[in-house]
């Protein structure tokens, strides 16, 4: 029967037949992938055939359906007999299209021909190549094809395992990009350590040439120089050390306690001890031993060099023969002394002169009588002026001496108290002052320290004129104290205002003085067994005290 003429009905029912073949086929490829069945009927060149697998039991499909390769069989014709589930997808198809198609179409055109050489070895005996097959919208998968032979019932077949090698190969990519990627990290390193060393060889010449910048300064400098490591060893002298002190070059270390005079070296041990407990700066006035045999007076300094953190490297220190300007003082406190001396019988018969007059005051003229008053006043400022500067003299010369006795504090704060409330009348002076406090000293004296820091008071505190003194006892001491609300002191200023002629450059606050009432005072209350201090704060007044031994 001839197509053409089939009926309209025919052809419907051969559309029929061949849906519900298909769906056989369908099924039937369903019952053999999941070993329902173990046989296909394939139609050939020679009519029918039936292939079944040999070893075709569940548990191996099951184990080809899990694979991650993909697994294919093919007739002597190349045809699909078999596929597993993984194979369609690298494919990218329907498993259902890809059985009995032939798997010649599914190579990459220029890989044909290597294709056809190896399935034509692969029928003589096991053999391997790398293919890439067409993936359906995919583009090509780079595959390593391995073929068998199987051996079926009704003949013999092929089997391929596919592994898909693009993420082995992209694997591979990653691992030379790596490869490289730490070729040029190892290069670049090696770079660094190139510089690093040029680096370090640079520093160490600049190093060199610092320590030798350093030792050129240090022994071309007048002063004597040294540094010391942190713990306090000297392991540096300059040259000048060696020509003043005649001592070996060899004698590092603590040398200079060889040559120190032993009335400073204890003093100097302490000062140096307690630089090297705090980190504050080291200074001391004390007098070396000259290679000839005499001591010349130096002062030393030693600064501290620290690190980033804080931490001390080591020290430089410096002496400066001070023995000339040290001279220079003596001769000029030796003048004071004279002078002063000389100058204290003049004033006190030019006082005796003026009180004898001041006795008839009544018979002068009012003009006069002012005069006098003022002659008197300013008689008063000259005699306290040459007192203190005999005392500095006599302090000086260790001679400031006086009778001890009993003296009761108490009436001594209430007397100096009455006296400053009628020559300040500006200023109000509050006495909080215990009663019955009694120590052993000279009141005299006393009454001159007293007087000094109330006198201070008055003089530094310009606008608010409040000022409290007070005595009381401390357990086994009675402390007395001025304090005000006046200009204050830096802590620095603190530190300085006991010494001889120190005073604060304020020109704000310039009043008249020499800076010597401090100085005295202290000298008084050391005689005394006692201390003396301040506690202030810039700008907002200070209280100046002194602790004397309660009896
Ligand atoms: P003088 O008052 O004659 O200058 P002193 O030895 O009595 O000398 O005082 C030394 C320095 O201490 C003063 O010049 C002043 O700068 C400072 N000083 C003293 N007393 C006070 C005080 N109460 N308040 C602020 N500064 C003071």
């Amino acid at each position: 029967m001839e197509r053409a003429k089939l009926t309209y009905d025919e052809l419907l029912n051969e559309a029929d037949e061949l849906r519900y073949q298909l769906e056989e086929a369908t099924d039937t490829i369903e019952a053999i992938r999941t070993g329902q069945v173990d046989a296909l009927i394939v139609q050939g060149d020679s009519g029918h055939q039936l292939y079944t697998l040999k070893t075709a039991d569940q548990t191996y499909r099951m184990f080809i359906e899990k694979m991650n390769e993909g697994a294919v069989t093919l007739n002597k014709e190349g045809l699909i007999l078999y596929s597993n589930s993984r194979f369609a997808e690298m494919l990218n198809m329907p498993l259902e299209k890809v059985i009995g198609l032939s798997f010649n179409i599914f190579i990459l055109p220029d890989h044909k021909v290597k294709f056809d050489a190896l399935i034509k070895a692969a029928w003589q005996a096991e053999c391997k190549e790398e293919v890439d097959l067409l993936s359906k919208n995919n583009g090509p998968v780079h595959c390593l094809l391995s073929c068998n032979t199987l051996e079926l019932d009704e003949g013999t077949a092929l089997s391929l395992i596919l592994t898909d090698l693009t993420i082995q190969k992209d694997t591979e990519k990653q691992l030379k990009l790596r490869n490289e990627q730490l070729a040029e990290a190892q290069s670049a390193t090696e770079k660094l350590n190139d510089e690093l060393e040029d680096t370090v060889r640079d520093r160490t010449v600049d190093l060199v040439i610092s320590r030798e910048h350093f030792k050129l300064l240090a022994n071309n400098i007048p002063q004597m120089t040294w540094t010391n490591q942190p713990d306090g060893q000297v392991d540096f002298y300059n040259s000048q050390w060696y020509n003043y002190t005649g001592l070996d070059l060899h004698a590092i270390n603590n040398s200079w306690q060889l040559v120190t005079h032993p009335d400073d070296l204890m003093l100097t041990n302490e000062k140096f001890d307690h630089a090297l407990q705090t980190g504050e700066v080291f200074e001391v006035e004390n007098r070396y031993k000259r290679a000839d045999g005499t001591y010349r007076w130096h002062l030393n300094r030693a600064v501290p060099l620290r690190d980033e953190a804080g931490k001390i490297l080591f020290w430089v220190g410096t002496a400066t023969d001070i023995e000339d300007q040290k001279k220079e003082i003596e001769k000029k406190d030796e003048f004071i002394g004279i002078a002063s001396h000389e100058l204290k019988t003049p004033l006190t018969s030019l006082k005796g002169y003026l009180q004898l007059i001041g006795l008839k005051k009544e018979s002068l003229p009012n003009g006069v009588k002012q005069y006098l008053d003022k002659s008197i006043g300013s008689l008063n400022k000259l005699q306290r002026l040459v007192n203190d500067l005999l005392d500095v003299s006599k302090i000086q010369a260790g001679r400031l001496e006086y009778a001890m006795h009993p003296v009761n504090l108490t009436e001594l704060v209430r007397g100096c108290t009455e006296n400053v409330r009628h020559v300040y009348p500006g200023y109000n002076f509050e006495n909080h002052a215990e009663a019955g406090l009694v120590v052993n000293g000279n009141e005299e004296r006393l009454e001159q320290v007293l007087m000094n820091l109330i006198n201070n008071a008055v003089k530094y505190s310009p606008v608010n004129k409040n000022i409290v003194i007070d005595a009381a006892k401390h357990n086994d001491h009675i402390r007395v104290s001025v304090a005000d609300n006046g200009i204050g002191l830096s802590a620095g200023q603190k530190g300085k205002i006991f010494e001889r002629f120190y005073r604060v450059e304020d020109k704000k606050y310039m009043s008249s003085g020499l800076g010597m009432g401090l100085y005295i005072s202290q000298e008084i209350i050391k005689n005394h067994h006692g201390l003396i201090g301040v506690d202030s704060e810039l700008g907002k007044g200070s209280t100046f005290y002194f602790d004397l031994p309660a009896i």
